[in-house]
């Protein structure tokens, strides 16, 4: 929202008024003197007005999950257990996912009440590297390289993926780098070149590894470089 806008319904004063506090260096967000009264602020950002208090901002939180089988990427289910579910029920309120995993699939998960960060991580046009551990049904032919370099045709989204990268580790298994985050991406892919994907573990995105101490079901917070490595 427009700070000149937070200062108007938050402090009952008309927009012009509050673009004359503006203007006049009386306003703070964070800390520091704003002088555009057109400028976005979040509500994670506290604003002030004469070092009073408009609007505190609401903490930010980034967590990092290392996610079981079995669990849901959702934040509820009548069904199954949610990876929610995990969360300690203090940290729960606002939590969104910044790439969903199926139920089987296990490994790096992100939870955070922070959208527009998250969508840094997560828009396909953000490219943002995807690195999975992926073991497959049948050995992974020759060509399966160059089908995904080339990027595999999904019919429902009429669109081919990005150019992916994989690395043998051996017959059946494989390490694998996608640019977005599409339904069942990885199954999909290999499906296309006559697979099958029998087991799936992401272990990266972008510069946010899974954290090797964490068991599965275990979540610590993200390292102020670890979130500020999202554009
Ligand atoms: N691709 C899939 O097919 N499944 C996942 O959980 C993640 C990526």
């Amino acid at each position: 929202m427009k700070l000149s806008r937070i200062l108007s319904n938050q402090n009952g004063v008309s927009r012009k008024h509050a673009n004359a506090l503006v203007a006049a260096g009386r306003v703070t967000v964070n800390g520091n003197v704003c002088r555009e009264g057109s400028m976005d602020v979040d509500r994670f950002a506290t604003v002030a007005v004469d070092n009073n208090i408009i609007q505190q901002g609401t903490e930010a939180l980034y967590l990092m999950l290392h996610k079981p089988a079995g669990y849901l990427s959702a934040t509820e289910d009548k069904v199954h257990p949610t990876v929610l579910d995990l969360i300690a029920p203090d940290l729960r309120a606002g939590l969104h996912i910044a790439g969903r995993l199926d139920r089987a699939t296990t490994g790096l998960l992100i939870l955070t009440n922070h959208g527009t960060w998250s969508r840094g991580l997560t828009e396909p046009r953000v490219r943002i590297p995807k690195v999975y551990r992926v073991t497959t049904a049948h050995p992974i032919s020759p060509e399966t390289a160059a089908r995904f370099a080339e990027g595999i045709w999904f019919e429902y989204e009429q669109l081919t993926t990005s150019p992916a990268h994989i690395e043998p580790i051996d017959a059946t298994n494989a390490r694998l780098t996608i640019y977005e985050g599409r339904y069942h991406q990885v199954k999909r892919m290999f499906h296309a070149v006559g697979n099958r994907v029998v087991s799936l573990h992401r272990e990266r995105m972008g510069a946010i590894a899974l954290d090797q101490t964490l068991d599965p079901g275990q979540y610590r917070t993200l390292t102020a470089q670890e979130t500020q490595s999202v554009p």
